[in-house]
């Protein structure tokens, strides 16, 4: 039997999409313990939709839609957005603020580029702005850095964050597939748009590591402020390479925390294989926390996929609807910090050099010869013979981006060496 208080929480759902429908499911089939958890029943007002007369499903009642969103949106006490996009989801997400109704949203999008808009109106209502499900699907993290991790200096997150760029390059990895086929094996299982640009350019990546900073250093962190390259230029050679040296190539989201400011960056990178983000496979995510005090902590777990997510967007509904029958609001992040974004050419990194140079002596003393001059230091080389032209890789110490750009730049411009196939940074050491 339910404890719950006479007046029910109305919940208006935006979007009834991959997300929506699973989320408008468990609302259904988990009413009852949901209003055990909130202490009130709660009941969906509404599920806004473009086209209302569109078949949604077994789980979906046709009552429920409709193409209203302002008055859905006006007679509903929580408003849960799983729409995407820009707009009409912060017009409708600033509009149920205004009106002190708590907002449940999975939109990282929205949030990397108008976050503090949508904070600083939810802070002037003393509305609760709940976004667990934004970054990294079902794995809890936007509440453990917010709260849990409240009293420590959280010093580097290196994440994962991005399932089908990590399904791409566990393919090249585990099966030796080109990165054409492994994408396209990933678009015809689902799990990559017809349209990856998203995905595999980092952008999505991006927009979580602007929130993950955010949260983590206590300051606002757009999504312009971050660094992003994508996977799209990672081939099988570069993977070979890696799986030589004990390493593997994962697109990683990573926010450091220096003496100088903070670095937001989004790029593949060789993680050791002794590293725990080694291990996550497939289309898995993880994030792999330093802490000051509580040392390294990692969360792993589905970042993805209709269920997943909606286990956590209902977490945050049971949240905001509680504050709604019995009064309150909930923790929010803090943003009193200001410190500078870094450029990446101030990003501090180690770096693998893959180039073809002349075979012929002194070769090699001229091209550390081209890395001193730049105060790069070097601290492994591999020779790998070839015919006319000898293939070489070498990693440096950690050094500052931009030292190590320059010194590409005039490698190739060398006489002795005929080109520099690839640099990749090197990260979780
Ligand atoms: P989706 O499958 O594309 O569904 C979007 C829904 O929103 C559809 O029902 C669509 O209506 C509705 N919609 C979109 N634009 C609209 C507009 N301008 N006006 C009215 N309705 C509109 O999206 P999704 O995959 O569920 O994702 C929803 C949100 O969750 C996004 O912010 C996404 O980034 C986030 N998210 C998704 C996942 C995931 O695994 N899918 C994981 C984490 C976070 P119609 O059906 O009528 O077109």
């Amino acid at each position: 039997m339910s404890n719950t208080t006479s007046e029910p929480v109305k919940i208006a759902v935006l979007g009834c999409g991959t997300v929506g429908t699973e989320v408008v499911r468990l609302l259904t089939e988990e009413a009852q313990d949901l209003a055990s958890r909130v202490g009130a029943a709660v009941q969906i007002a509404g599920i806004y939709v473009r086209d209302a007369s569109k078949d949604r499903g077994p789980y979906v009642p046709d009552e429920l839609l409709t193409e209203d969103a302002e008055a859905l949106v006006d007679r509903s006490d929580v408003v849960v957005e799983l729409m995407g996009g820009e707009e009409p989801a912060r017009t409708l997400i600033l509009r149920a603020l205004e009106r002190g109704s708590a907002v449940v949203t999975a939109n990282k999008a929205l949030l990397a580029s108008h976050g503090p808009e949508l904070y600083e109106a939810a802070d002037a209502a003393g509305a609760d702005l709940y976004y667990e499900a934004a970054v990294a699907g079902a794995i809890p993290l936007v509440r453990p850095v917010r709260e849990s991790l409240a009293g420590d200096h959280i010093t580097r997150i290196l994440g994962i964050v991005n399932g089908t760029t990590n399904y791409v390059l566990d393919e090249m990895t585990v099966r030796g597939l080109d990165y054409d086929v492994a994408l396209k094996q990933a678009q015809d299982l689902g799990f990559a748009e017809a349209d990856p640009t998203a995905d595999v350019g980092g952008h999505d990546a991006a927009a979580k590591a602007a929130i993950l900073a955010s949260l983590a250093f206590h300051q606002r962190v757009h999504i312009d402020d971050v660094y992003c390259e994508g996977i799209e230029a990672i081939t099988a050679t570069d993977v070979i390479a890696a799986k030589e040296t004990g390493q593997v190539i994962k697109l990683l989201a990573i926010a450091e925390r220096t003496d100088a400011g903070v670095s937001v960056r989004v790029h593949p990178a060789l993680v050791p294989l002794t590293h725990p983000l080694a291990g996550v496979h497939g289309g898995f995510n993880a994030v792999f926390i330093e802490a000051q005090s509580a040392g390294e902590l990692m969360f792993y777990g589905q970042g993805a996929g209709g269920t997943p997510t909606a286990s956590a967007v209902l977490g945050d509904v049971v949240s905001v609807a509680r504050h709604k029958a019995q009064g309150g609001k909930g923790p929010v992040e803090s943003n009193y910090a200001d410190l500078p974004v870094l450029p990446i050419g101030s990003a501090r990194t180690r770096f693998s050099i893959r180039m073809s140079v002349i075979d012929k002596p002194g070769v090699l003393a001229k091209v550390a010869e081209t890395f001193a001059a730049y105060g790069v230091g070097i601290e492994v080389v591999r020779q790998v013979p070839g015919q006319s032209h000898a293939g070489l890789i070498l990693s440096t110490h950690r050094v500052p981006e931009g030292d190590l750009r320059a010194t590409v730049a005039e490698l190739e411009s060398s006489d002795v060496v005929d080109g520099v196939l690839s640099v990749l940074r090197i990260e979780g050491e």
